[in-house]
Protein backbone atom coordinates (compact mmCIF):
# COMPACT_ATOMS: atom_id res chain seq x y z
CA UNK A 1 0.00 0.00 0.00
CA UNK A 2 1.18 3.12 -1.47
CA UNK A 3 1.26 6.77 1.03
CA UNK A 4 -0.62 9.02 -0.48
CA UNK A 5 -2.85 11.51 0.13
CA UNK A 6 -5.91 10.66 1.67
CA UNK A 7 -7.89 14.16 1.13
CA UNK A 8 -10.85 14.13 -1.94
CA UNK A 9 -11.34 17.80 -2.32
CA UNK A 10 -15.44 18.71 -3.10
CA UNK A 11 -15.82 20.32 -6.20
CA UNK A 12 -19.02 22.31 -4.97
CA UNK A 13 -17.55 23.18 -1.70
CA UNK A 14 -13.94 23.96 -2.69
CA UNK A 15 -12.28 24.25 0.59
CA UNK A 16 -14.30 21.14 2.11
CA UNK A 17 -12.24 17.84 2.51
CA UNK A 18 -13.70 14.51 3.48
CA UNK A 19 -12.53 13.07 6.31
CA UNK A 20 -10.07 11.33 6.04
CA UNK A 21 -10.25 7.63 4.84
CA UNK A 22 -9.01 4.78 7.23
CA UNK A 23 -5.77 5.61 9.40
CA UNK A 24 -2.70 3.87 8.12
CA UNK A 25 -0.47 1.99 11.31
CA UNK A 26 3.35 2.95 11.14
CA UNK A 27 4.77 0.51 13.29
CA UNK A 28 7.40 3.77 15.30
CA UNK A 29 11.33 2.17 15.06
CA UNK A 30 9.50 -0.94 13.19
CA UNK A 31 7.73 -3.80 15.72
CA UNK A 32 10.27 -3.43 18.42
CA UNK A 33 8.14 -4.20 20.95
CA UNK A 34 7.42 -8.01 20.18
CA UNK A 35 10.15 -10.94 21.38
CA UNK A 36 13.46 -11.33 19.24
CA UNK A 37 13.04 -7.29 18.49
CA UNK A 38 15.12 -4.18 19.28
CA UNK A 39 14.31 -0.70 18.41
CA UNK A 40 14.78 0.15 14.39
CA UNK A 41 16.14 -3.39 14.04
CA UNK A 42 15.94 -5.35 10.90
CA UNK A 43 14.36 -7.87 12.53
CA UNK A 44 11.19 -5.15 14.19
CA UNK A 45 11.11 -4.33 10.56
CA UNK A 46 9.85 -7.93 9.71
CA UNK A 47 8.25 -8.42 12.56
CA UNK A 48 5.63 -5.38 11.70
CA UNK A 49 5.33 -6.81 7.69
CA UNK A 50 4.47 -9.88 9.99
CA UNK A 51 1.55 -8.19 11.63
CA UNK A 52 0.88 -6.62 8.50
CA UNK A 53 1.43 -2.82 9.33
CA UNK A 54 0.81 -0.37 6.66
CA UNK A 55 4.48 1.65 7.57
CA UNK A 56 7.39 1.64 9.23
CA UNK A 57 8.98 4.20 10.67
CA UNK A 58 13.47 4.28 10.82
CA UNK A 59 15.76 6.96 12.13
CA UNK A 60 18.70 7.53 9.60
CA UNK A 61 21.90 8.95 10.41
CA UNK A 62 25.16 9.86 7.92
CA UNK A 63 28.42 8.39 9.97
CA UNK A 64 32.10 10.41 9.56
CA UNK A 65 32.60 8.40 6.40
CA UNK A 66 29.34 9.19 4.66
CA UNK A 67 27.92 5.20 5.71
CA UNK A 68 24.03 5.68 6.53
CA UNK A 69 23.17 3.75 9.77
CA UNK A 70 19.40 3.01 10.86
CA UNK A 71 18.88 4.75 15.01
CA UNK A 72 17.28 6.68 17.37
CA UNK A 73 19.52 8.58 19.56
CA UNK A 74 22.84 10.45 18.30
CA UNK A 75 24.86 8.10 20.47
CA UNK A 76 24.36 4.12 20.10
CA UNK A 77 26.22 2.42 23.49
CA UNK A 78 28.12 5.69 24.20
CA UNK A 79 29.44 5.61 20.46
CA UNK A 80 28.47 9.22 18.50
CA UNK A 81 26.97 7.97 14.87
CA UNK A 82 28.29 11.20 13.35
CA UNK A 83 31.52 11.69 14.70
CA UNK A 84 32.28 7.73 14.27
CA UNK A 85 33.58 5.83 11.00
CA UNK A 86 31.67 2.04 9.80
CA UNK A 87 34.70 0.09 11.61
CA UNK A 88 33.27 1.34 14.72
CA UNK A 89 30.11 1.28 14.32
CA UNK A 90 29.78 -1.91 12.65
CA UNK A 91 31.52 -3.95 15.66
CA UNK A 92 28.17 -2.32 17.61
CA UNK A 93 24.95 -5.22 18.40
CA UNK A 94 21.40 -4.11 18.91
CA UNK A 95 19.84 -5.82 22.52
CA UNK A 96 18.72 -8.31 20.38
CA UNK A 97 22.15 -9.67 18.47
CA UNK A 98 21.43 -7.70 15.49
CA UNK A 99 24.48 -5.63 13.96
CA UNK A 100 23.57 -2.10 13.80
CA UNK A 101 21.99 -1.58 10.62
CA UNK A 102 23.21 -0.12 7.27
CA UNK A 103 20.26 1.87 5.85
CA UNK A 104 22.27 -0.61 2.92
CA UNK A 105 21.32 -3.63 4.80
CA UNK A 106 17.73 -2.04 6.08
CA UNK A 107 16.09 -1.27 2.70
CA UNK A 108 17.73 -4.54 1.40
CA UNK A 109 15.00 -6.67 3.66
CA UNK A 110 12.56 -4.00 3.42
CA UNK A 111 12.64 -4.74 -0.55
CA UNK A 112 11.13 -8.12 -0.25
CA UNK A 113 8.79 -6.64 2.60
CA UNK A 114 5.15 -4.85 2.33
CA UNK A 115 5.34 -1.70 4.72
CA UNK A 116 5.73 1.51 3.09
CA UNK A 117 8.97 3.12 4.74
CA UNK A 118 8.63 6.26 6.61
CA UNK A 119 12.35 7.85 6.74
CA UNK A 120 13.09 10.06 9.51
CA UNK A 121 16.46 12.16 8.78
CA UNK A 122 17.43 13.03 12.26
CA UNK A 123 18.86 16.38 13.00
CA UNK A 124 22.97 16.22 13.15
CA UNK A 125 25.17 18.89 14.79
CA UNK A 126 26.26 19.86 11.50
CA UNK A 127 23.84 20.65 8.73
CA UNK A 128 26.26 20.34 6.20
CA UNK A 129 26.28 16.87 7.30
CA UNK A 130 22.66 16.89 7.04
CA UNK A 131 22.80 17.68 3.36
CA UNK A 132 24.99 14.45 2.41
CA UNK A 133 22.79 12.44 4.77
CA UNK A 134 19.86 13.62 2.97
CA UNK A 135 21.00 13.37 -0.39
CA UNK A 136 22.51 9.78 0.10
CA UNK A 137 19.54 8.48 1.80
CA UNK A 138 17.14 9.78 -1.33
CA UNK A 139 19.54 8.47 -4.08
CA UNK A 140 19.97 4.71 -2.10
CA UNK A 141 15.92 4.89 -1.89
CA UNK A 142 15.91 5.23 -5.62
CA UNK A 143 18.06 2.62 -6.49
CA UNK A 144 16.70 0.41 -4.37
CA UNK A 145 13.47 0.81 -6.07
CA UNK A 146 11.70 2.10 -2.91
CA UNK A 147 10.81 5.46 -4.11
CA UNK A 148 6.95 4.85 -4.50
CA UNK A 149 7.28 3.17 -1.07
CA UNK A 150 8.26 5.88 0.78
CA UNK A 151 8.00 9.08 2.97
CA UNK A 152 9.81 11.62 4.57
CA UNK A 153 9.68 12.95 8.67
CA UNK A 154 12.21 15.40 10.16
CA UNK A 155 12.34 17.57 13.03
CA UNK A 156 15.48 19.53 11.30
CA UNK A 157 14.10 22.74 9.09
CA UNK A 158 17.06 22.27 6.99
CA UNK A 159 16.57 19.04 5.92
CA UNK A 160 12.85 19.35 5.68
CA UNK A 161 13.59 22.16 3.03
CA UNK A 162 15.89 19.23 0.82
CA UNK A 163 13.37 16.78 1.18
CA UNK A 164 10.94 19.43 0.10
CA UNK A 165 13.06 20.61 -2.77
CA UNK A 166 14.68 17.13 -3.89
CA UNK A 167 12.73 14.02 -2.32
CA UNK A 168 9.77 14.07 -4.90
CA UNK A 169 7.90 12.48 -2.19
CA UNK A 170 5.36 13.21 0.73
CA UNK A 171 7.29 14.98 3.50
CA UNK A 172 6.01 15.72 6.92
CA UNK A 173 7.52 18.35 9.48
CA UNK A 174 7.80 16.77 12.90
CA UNK A 175 8.10 20.63 14.63
CA UNK A 176 4.79 21.85 15.79
CA UNK A 177 4.03 24.47 13.52
CA UNK A 178 0.88 26.09 12.94
CA UNK A 179 -1.50 25.20 9.94
CA UNK A 180 -1.11 27.96 8.01
CA UNK A 181 2.59 28.60 8.44
CA UNK A 182 3.46 24.67 7.20
CA UNK A 183 1.11 25.83 4.44
CA UNK A 184 3.96 28.45 3.30
CA UNK A 185 6.80 26.40 4.02
CA UNK A 186 5.90 23.52 1.94
CA UNK A 187 5.61 19.81 2.33
CA UNK A 188 2.26 17.28 2.61
CA UNK A 189 1.86 17.21 6.07
CA UNK A 190 2.34 17.55 10.06
CA UNK A 191 3.92 14.76 12.00
CA UNK A 192 3.38 16.27 15.64
CA UNK A 193 3.38 14.55 18.87
CA UNK A 194 -0.60 13.74 20.27
CA UNK A 195 -0.04 16.63 23.13
CA UNK A 196 0.45 19.01 19.89
CA UNK A 197 -3.19 17.78 18.29
CA UNK A 198 -4.89 17.86 21.84
CA UNK A 199 -3.91 21.27 22.85
CA UNK A 200 -4.59 22.58 19.07
CA UNK A 201 -7.72 20.13 18.54
CA UNK A 202 -8.54 22.82 15.64
CA UNK A 203 -6.09 22.26 13.92
CA UNK A 204 -7.34 18.65 12.47
CA UNK A 205 -9.82 21.42 10.05
CA UNK A 206 -6.93 23.28 9.40
CA UNK A 207 -4.69 20.71 8.06
CA UNK A 208 -7.55 19.18 6.22
CA UNK A 209 -8.28 22.21 4.78
CA UNK A 210 -4.95 22.99 3.78
CA UNK A 211 -4.59 19.60 2.20
CA UNK A 212 -2.05 18.35 4.50
CA UNK A 213 -1.90 15.03 5.65
CA UNK A 214 -1.78 14.38 9.45
CA UNK A 215 0.19 11.77 11.28
CA UNK A 216 0.83 11.49 14.98
CA UNK A 217 3.05 10.06 16.92
CA UNK A 218 4.03 8.27 19.34
CA UNK A 219 0.51 7.08 20.42
CA UNK A 220 0.25 4.23 22.35
CA UNK A 221 -2.86 3.70 24.96
CA UNK A 222 -6.01 2.65 23.91
CA UNK A 223 -8.13 6.19 24.47
CA UNK A 224 -5.15 8.17 22.66
CA UNK A 225 -5.60 5.78 19.71
CA UNK A 226 -9.26 6.24 19.76
CA UNK A 227 -8.99 9.85 20.06
CA UNK A 228 -6.40 9.89 16.68
CA UNK A 229 -9.13 7.31 14.66
CA UNK A 230 -12.09 10.02 15.71
CA UNK A 231 -9.76 13.03 14.62
CA UNK A 232 -9.43 11.43 11.33
CA UNK A 233 -5.82 11.24 11.46
CA UNK A 234 -3.93 9.76 8.15
CA UNK A 235 -1.67 7.94 10.08
CA UNK A 236 -1.06 6.88 13.56
CA UNK A 237 2.63 5.78 14.82
CA UNK A 238 3.02 3.35 17.65
CA UNK A 239 4.79 1.51 19.33
CA UNK A 240 2.28 -1.16 19.79
CA UNK A 241 0.79 -1.94 16.11
CA UNK A 242 -1.20 -4.43 16.97
CA UNK A 243 -3.31 -2.59 19.02
CA UNK A 244 -3.37 0.17 16.75
CA UNK A 245 -4.50 -2.15 14.27
CA UNK A 246 -7.27 -4.04 16.04
CA UNK A 247 -8.40 -0.83 16.74
CA UNK A 248 -8.99 1.04 13.26
CA UNK A 249 -10.26 -2.29 11.98
CA UNK A 250 -12.60 -1.88 14.54
CA UNK A 251 -13.76 1.41 14.02
CA UNK A 252 -13.88 0.84 10.02
CA UNK A 253 -15.96 -2.39 10.22
CA UNK A 254 -19.10 -1.71 8.67
CA UNK A 255 -22.02 -0.27 11.01
CA UNK A 256 -25.35 -1.18 10.55
CA UNK A 257 -27.97 1.71 11.48
CA UNK A 258 -31.95 1.96 11.80
CA UNK A 259 -32.90 5.06 9.89
CA UNK A 260 -36.57 6.01 10.35
CA UNK A 261 -38.39 8.84 8.41
CA UNK A 262 -42.17 9.47 9.25
CA UNK A 263 -44.43 12.25 8.40
CA UNK A 264 -46.65 13.04 11.60
CA UNK A 265 -49.47 15.12 10.05
CA UNK A 266 -49.10 17.24 12.84
CA UNK A 267 -50.42 15.08 15.52
CA UNK A 268 -53.92 15.44 14.04
CA UNK A 269 -54.26 11.10 14.35
CA UNK A 270 -52.50 10.46 17.20
CA UNK A 271 -51.29 11.53 20.86
CA UNK A 272 -47.62 12.02 21.61
CA UNK A 273 -47.92 8.56 23.81
CA UNK A 274 -48.95 6.85 20.68
CA UNK A 275 -46.57 8.76 18.18
CA UNK A 276 -43.41 8.38 20.64
CA UNK A 277 -44.33 3.93 20.96
CA UNK A 278 -44.56 3.60 16.70
CA UNK A 279 -41.33 5.43 16.96
CA UNK A 280 -40.08 3.53 19.82
CA UNK A 281 -40.88 -0.06 18.48
CA UNK A 282 -38.85 -0.05 15.59
CA UNK A 283 -35.36 1.53 18.12
CA UNK A 284 -34.20 3.68 15.01
CA UNK A 285 -30.58 5.36 15.38
CA UNK A 286 -32.11 8.24 13.79
CA UNK A 287 -35.88 9.62 12.95
CA UNK A 288 -36.52 12.07 10.24
CA UNK A 289 -39.62 13.75 11.17
CA UNK A 290 -42.29 16.23 9.08
CA UNK A 291 -44.93 17.92 10.11
CA UNK A 292 -43.79 18.76 13.71
CA UNK A 293 -45.78 21.46 15.66
CA UNK A 294 -44.38 23.45 18.91
CA UNK A 295 -46.98 25.21 21.15
CA UNK A 296 -49.70 25.66 18.61
CA UNK A 297 -53.81 25.61 18.97
CA UNK A 298 -55.11 23.65 16.25
CA UNK A 299 -58.68 22.62 16.03
CA UNK A 300 -57.65 19.08 14.40
CA UNK A 301 -55.20 18.17 16.96
CA UNK A 302 -56.56 19.80 19.98
CA UNK A 303 -55.27 16.80 22.06
CA UNK A 304 -51.63 18.00 21.26
CA UNK A 305 -52.19 21.66 21.62
CA UNK A 306 -49.21 23.79 23.68
CA UNK A 307 -46.77 20.21 23.26
CA UNK A 308 -43.56 20.84 21.81
CA UNK A 309 -43.69 17.40 19.70
CA UNK A 310 -39.64 17.28 19.52
CA UNK A 311 -39.25 17.41 23.07
CA UNK A 312 -41.95 15.16 23.79
CA UNK A 313 -41.47 12.27 21.47
CA UNK A 314 -37.64 12.46 22.36
CA UNK A 315 -38.11 12.30 26.24
CA UNK A 316 -40.78 9.39 25.62
CA UNK A 317 -38.21 7.59 23.44
CA UNK A 318 -35.05 8.56 25.22
CA UNK A 319 -33.38 10.21 22.37
CA UNK A 320 -32.29 13.85 21.38
CA UNK A 321 -34.48 15.73 19.51
CA UNK A 322 -33.74 19.03 17.37
CA UNK A 323 -36.49 21.33 15.51
CA UNK A 324 -36.47 23.16 12.23
CA UNK A 325 -38.88 25.77 12.41
CA UNK A 326 -40.80 26.29 8.63
CA UNK A 327 -42.95 28.58 9.58
CA UNK A 328 -44.84 30.64 12.65
CA UNK A 329 -47.99 29.17 13.11
CA UNK A 330 -50.37 30.55 15.60
CA UNK A 331 -48.94 30.71 18.90
CA UNK A 332 -46.05 28.56 18.00
CA UNK A 333 -44.46 27.14 15.48
CA UNK A 334 -44.95 24.24 12.70
CA UNK A 335 -41.78 22.50 10.98
CA UNK A 336 -39.56 19.49 11.01
CA UNK A 337 -37.27 17.45 13.03
CA UNK A 338 -34.66 14.95 13.85
CA UNK A 339 -34.40 12.35 16.66
CA UNK A 340 -31.12 10.81 17.33
CA UNK A 341 -29.52 8.16 19.51
CA UNK A 342 -26.57 10.05 19.34
CA UNK A 343 -25.58 13.40 20.28
CA UNK A 344 -25.40 16.66 18.17
CA UNK A 345 -21.83 18.21 17.32
CA UNK A 346 -23.62 21.03 15.42
CA UNK A 347 -27.41 21.87 13.92
CA UNK A 348 -27.87 23.91 10.80
CA UNK A 349 -31.67 25.06 9.11
CA UNK A 350 -31.61 26.46 5.97
CA UNK A 351 -34.84 27.60 4.34
CA UNK A 352 -35.43 25.72 0.80
CA UNK A 353 -35.72 28.30 -1.89
CA UNK A 354 -39.03 29.15 -2.61
CA UNK A 355 -39.58 30.81 -6.37
CA UNK A 356 -43.22 30.26 -6.64
CA UNK A 357 -43.80 32.14 -3.47
CA UNK A 358 -45.22 29.24 -1.62
CA UNK A 359 -45.28 27.89 2.28
CA UNK A 360 -41.72 28.30 3.50
CA UNK A 361 -39.89 24.73 3.83
CA UNK A 362 -36.99 24.10 5.61
CA UNK A 363 -34.01 21.48 5.59
CA UNK A 364 -32.47 20.75 8.93
CA UNK A 365 -28.99 19.12 9.04
CA UNK A 366 -27.20 17.93 12.27
CA UNK A 367 -23.40 16.78 12.45
CA UNK A 368 -23.96 13.63 15.36
CA UNK A 369 -21.34 11.97 17.30
CA UNK A 370 -21.14 7.84 17.11
CA UNK A 371 -18.55 6.10 18.89
CA UNK A 372 -16.18 6.23 16.11
CA UNK A 373 -17.17 8.38 13.97
CA UNK A 374 -19.11 11.58 12.90
CA UNK A 375 -22.26 11.18 10.43
CA UNK A 376 -24.31 13.65 9.14
CA UNK A 377 -28.49 13.26 9.43
CA UNK A 378 -30.73 15.39 7.56
CA UNK A 379 -34.79 16.13 7.40
CA UNK A 380 -36.83 17.31 4.92
CA UNK A 381 -40.05 17.98 3.31
CA UNK A 382 -40.47 19.88 0.10
CA UNK A 383 -43.50 21.77 -1.58
CA UNK A 384 -45.87 20.11 -3.30
CA UNK A 385 -47.74 22.63 -5.30
CA UNK A 386 -45.00 24.64 -7.19
CA UNK A 387 -43.29 22.35 -9.97
CA UNK A 388 -40.10 24.93 -10.03
CA UNK A 389 -39.78 25.64 -6.56
CA UNK A 390 -39.75 21.84 -5.64
CA UNK A 391 -37.48 21.19 -8.53
CA UNK A 392 -35.02 23.77 -7.18
CA UNK A 393 -35.49 22.38 -3.28
CA UNK A 394 -34.86 19.09 -4.73
CA UNK A 395 -31.46 20.06 -6.01
CA UNK A 396 -30.53 22.01 -2.92
CA UNK A 397 -31.73 19.45 -0.72
CA UNK A 398 -28.75 17.14 -2.49
CA UNK A 399 -26.46 20.09 -3.19
CA UNK A 400 -26.03 20.89 0.82
CA UNK A 401 -25.60 16.89 1.26
CA UNK A 402 -23.75 16.04 -0.68
CA UNK A 403 -20.67 18.86 0.79
CA UNK A 404 -20.30 17.21 3.64
CA UNK A 405 -17.33 16.46 5.43
CA UNK A 406 -18.78 12.95 6.70
CA UNK A 407 -21.12 10.17 5.34
CA UNK A 408 -24.61 11.81 5.01
CA UNK A 409 -28.20 10.55 5.54
CA UNK A 410 -31.68 13.00 3.63
CA UNK A 411 -34.36 11.74 4.81
CA UNK A 412 -38.22 13.24 4.68
CA UNK A 413 -41.10 13.54 3.01
CA UNK A 414 -40.57 14.84 -1.11
CA UNK A 415 -43.91 14.98 -1.85
CA UNK A 416 -42.40 13.43 -5.18
CA UNK A 417 -42.17 9.69 -6.25
CA UNK A 418 -39.79 7.89 -8.11
CA UNK A 419 -39.13 8.87 -11.86
CA UNK A 420 -40.54 12.40 -11.55
CA UNK A 421 -37.22 14.88 -11.86
CA UNK A 422 -37.08 15.65 -8.00
CA UNK A 423 -36.47 12.47 -6.62
CA UNK A 424 -34.27 11.27 -9.99
CA UNK A 425 -31.92 14.49 -9.66
CA UNK A 426 -31.47 13.61 -5.82
CA UNK A 427 -30.79 10.05 -6.58
CA UNK A 428 -28.19 11.10 -9.42
CA UNK A 429 -26.14 12.13 -6.57
CA UNK A 430 -27.33 10.35 -3.16
CA UNK A 431 -28.01 6.44 -2.91
CA UNK A 432 -31.41 6.16 -2.55
CA UNK A 433 -31.74 3.47 0.76
CA UNK A 434 -35.68 2.36 1.12
CA UNK A 435 -37.67 0.34 -0.83
CA UNK A 436 -40.82 0.78 -3.63
CA UNK A 437 -43.35 0.52 -1.08
CA UNK A 438 -46.21 3.19 -1.20
CA UNK A 439 -46.74 5.53 1.88
CA UNK A 440 -49.21 7.96 1.32
CA UNK A 441 -52.01 8.06 2.34
CA UNK A 442 -51.45 5.65 5.15
CA UNK A 443 -54.87 3.80 4.46
CA UNK A 444 -54.88 3.26 0.77
CA UNK A 445 -51.68 4.17 -0.49
CA UNK A 446 -51.47 5.94 -4.09
CA UNK A 447 -47.64 7.16 -3.90
CA UNK A 448 -44.47 6.78 -2.45
CA UNK A 449 -43.17 10.43 -1.33
CA UNK A 450 -41.17 9.30 1.79
CA UNK A 451 -37.52 8.73 1.04
CA UNK A 452 -33.80 7.70 3.08
CA UNK A 453 -30.80 8.97 0.86
CA UNK A 454 -27.19 8.05 1.19
CA UNK A 455 -23.87 10.13 0.16
CA UNK A 456 -21.60 9.34 -0.75
CA UNK A 457 -23.16 6.18 -2.96
CA UNK A 458 -20.16 3.63 -2.09
CA UNK A 459 -20.90 4.24 1.56
CA UNK A 460 -24.22 3.11 1.76
CA UNK A 461 -25.85 -0.10 1.44
CA UNK A 462 -29.35 -0.81 2.03
CA UNK A 463 -30.20 -4.27 3.82
CA UNK A 464 -33.91 -4.24 4.57
CA UNK A 465 -36.79 -1.47 4.10
CA UNK A 466 -39.40 -2.01 6.20
CA UNK A 467 -43.05 -0.11 5.64
CA UNK A 468 -46.03 -1.47 8.06
CA UNK A 469 -49.43 -2.27 5.93
CA UNK A 470 -51.35 -0.02 5.18
CA UNK A 471 -54.66 0.36 7.62
CA UNK A 472 -57.89 2.44 9.51
CA UNK A 473 -57.00 4.21 12.61
CA UNK A 474 -53.07 4.99 11.20
CA UNK A 475 -51.30 7.22 13.70
CA UNK A 476 -50.52 9.75 10.78
CA UNK A 477 -51.60 9.86 7.26
CA UNK A 478 -48.05 8.84 5.82
CA UNK A 479 -46.58 5.14 7.03
CA UNK A 480 -43.33 5.48 8.36
CA UNK A 481 -40.25 4.00 6.75
CA UNK A 482 -37.77 2.29 8.29
CA UNK A 483 -34.52 1.06 6.96
CA UNK A 484 -32.18 -1.07 7.73
CA UNK A 485 -28.38 0.20 6.34
CA UNK A 486 -24.55 -0.73 6.59
CA UNK A 487 -22.11 2.27 6.89
CA UNK A 488 -19.09 2.00 5.71
CA UNK A 489 -16.65 5.09 7.11
MG1 LIG B 1 11.76 8.74 14.71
Amino acid sequence: MNLRLLSFAFAVAGTLTMSAARPQVVAHRGYWNAPGSAQNSIRALVKADSIGADAVELDVWISADNVLYVNHDPDFKGVNIEKSDSETLSKLRLANGEPLPTLDSYLEVAKGLKPDLVVEMKTHTDPKREDVAVEKTINMITEKGLTDRTSYITFSRNSFDNLVAMSGRPVQFLSATEPAMLDKIGGDGADYHISVYRTNPQWFDELRALDKTINIWTVNSPADLKYCINHGADFITTDDPELAMQLVEEAYAPKEMKIMTYNLRFGELADMDRLAAEIKAHNPDFVAIQEVDVNTNRAASKHNNGLNYVTELAQRTGMFGYYGRAIDFGPGYYGIGILSRYPAEKIEKFELPNPGNEEPRALLIGTFELPDHKIVFACTHLDYRDHDTRKKQARFVADKLTQSPYPALLAGDFNATNGQIYIESIKAKMKELTNDRKTWPADVPQDKLDFIFGYPKENFQLKSCFVPEPAQNTASDHLPVVSDIIVNF
